[in-house]
């Protein structure tokens, strides 16, 4: 299959923008120009069930919403497209809704490395074990965009990609030498697997020399949004030669595959292209946000983690949707994630309790929702700290927050779990 991806303007030259029935089409007019879109042929031919539009799962996880906007910037956009003007004459007024809807995402000040006190760019520290890096080609782009996502403002922004991400490969490896307690390295973006094979062996060469580093995590949503990428693209065969490379030097290889929705794994090209990684020793662990109206049933997560086993890969985290969209319009209140966690996994196989769920990822801890307790007949969450900035002596810690049918913000989490104020003074 060939890769044509569509952006807002394209899309509306294809016969699917034809297929959206009017008001979908009004919302989608407006909203893309504010929001991302990116959309490839795999997804709008074999993903999305166009019979089902407005309430198809990949449809919404595609498509940009109504929610995602307040109310009054919606219909004061809406009132300035019904007047007719040309779109170059909005643009003032879209790109002033466009940076209040930027995604707020913290960094505490001791989460970014320096060596010799310079600030080593495009490089994460949160955990005491783990950086996440951020190479310059990797920060660009994935192979469709999720509807959710917080990375958006990376997209299309030379600013923001230039910020936060590095441009020389060898930029990590001092911070790195100098640290033998790492023995994980994350590489994100957007998707690293939208660049060729070649470019994405010069930025993992480099940490490959570093004998403390035993893991190499790649995070992507290309067997979701493109599994080609592993079987007919022009270099699939060099990128899995990639894999066994990196294993060959004697490190671990942990393909951390983004899945939303069991519709990504039940046709024939991404069943293949999951043996194809298997096959080179690779581990594909699984992990996804749970989001309002696109997979929030205990169904839909059995059946997602069930098929993930089936194909041979691990159900890892069931993410609390990150609220960095400022609407909150995909997060659902945390009792019902709670309950649709522990019914869906009643209904799997014993295999799957390798998940842990659901976790808020935001914030500079890994914060596990584990349950519900009554001391003195009051009701209260109960909060994990699952992992946690070194200095701030959380991690491990249980905390109770009161329960609420409807909340879906259990407060600073942050503050929760810090016992050394010190760590929370300078966040950036
Ligand atoms: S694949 Fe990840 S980075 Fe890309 S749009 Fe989706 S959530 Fe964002």
């Amino acid at each position: 299959m060939k890769f044509i991806s569509y952006n807002n303007n394209s899309f509306k030259k294809t016969e699917y923008y034809t297929r959206l029935p009017e008001k979908e089409r009004e919302v989608f007019d407006i909203l893309s120009s504010v929001f991302h879109f990116k959309v490839n042929t795999y997804v709008l031919e074999h993903l999305i069930n166009w019979d089902a539009i407005p309430n198809d799962p990949i449809y919404k996880l595609i498509f940009p919403r109504k929610e995602m906007l307040p109310i009054t910037d919606y219909k004061a956009l809406q009132l300035l497209y019904q007047s007719g003007l040309e779109e170059k004459t909005l643009m003032p007024f879209i790109q002033k809704v466009k940076k209040k809807m930027y995604p707020e995402v913290k960094h505490c000040e001791t989460s970014i490395p320096k060596v010799d006190g310079v600030r080593v760019r495009g490089m994460y520290s949160n955990f005491g074990t783990i950086v996440s890096l951020f190479p310059d080609p990797m920060a660009k782009t994935c192979h469709s965009y999720c509807s959710y996502c917080f990375r958006w403002i990376m997209f299309n922004n030379k600013e923001a990609q230039q910020n936060s991400s590095y441009k020389d490969p060898q930029e990590p490896v001092a911070f790195l030498k100098e640290h033998p307690e790492i023995s994980d390295v994350l590489f994100t973006g957007a998707d690293p697997l939208v660049l060729k094979a070649k470019t994405l062996r010069e930025y993992i060469d480099p940490i490959l020399e570093i004998d403390s580093v035993k893991v190499i995590r790649i995070s992507s949503k290309s067997l979701a949004w493109w599994p080609f990428r592993f079987t007919t693209d022009q270099d699939a065969d060099e990128l899995l030669a990639l894999f066994k490379y990196i294993q060959s030097r004697g490190k671990h290889l942990n393909l951390c595959a983004h899945f939303t929705h069991p519709v990504e794994l039940e046709n024939e090209a991404v069943k293949q292209a999951i043996q194809r990684i298997r096959a080179t020793g690779t581990v594909i662990r699984c992990q996804g946000p749970l989001v309002e109206g696109i997979n929030d049933t205990p169904e839909d997560w059995s059946t997602l983690w069930n098929k993930q086993i089936t194909l041979g890969m691990v159900p890892y985290y069931m993410f609390i949707e990150a609220d960095h969209n400022s609407e909150s319009c995909f997060r659902i209140p945390l009792a019902k994630a709670l309950q649709i966690f522990q019914e869906a996994q009643k209904k799997t196989t014993g295999l799957a309790r390798t998940v842990r769920g659901p976790v808020f990822m935001n914030d500079l801890h890994r914060t596990l929702l584990d349950g519900v307790v009554t001391i003195n007949n009051e009701r209260f969450f109960v909060l994990k700290s699952l992992q946690a900035p070194p200095n701030t002596f959380g991690e491990g810690t249980i905390k109770l927050i009161p329960y609420s049918d409807t909340t879906k913000n259990a407060g600073n989490l942050i503050e929760l779990f810090s016992e050394s104020p010190s760590a929370i003074d300078q966040l950036v």
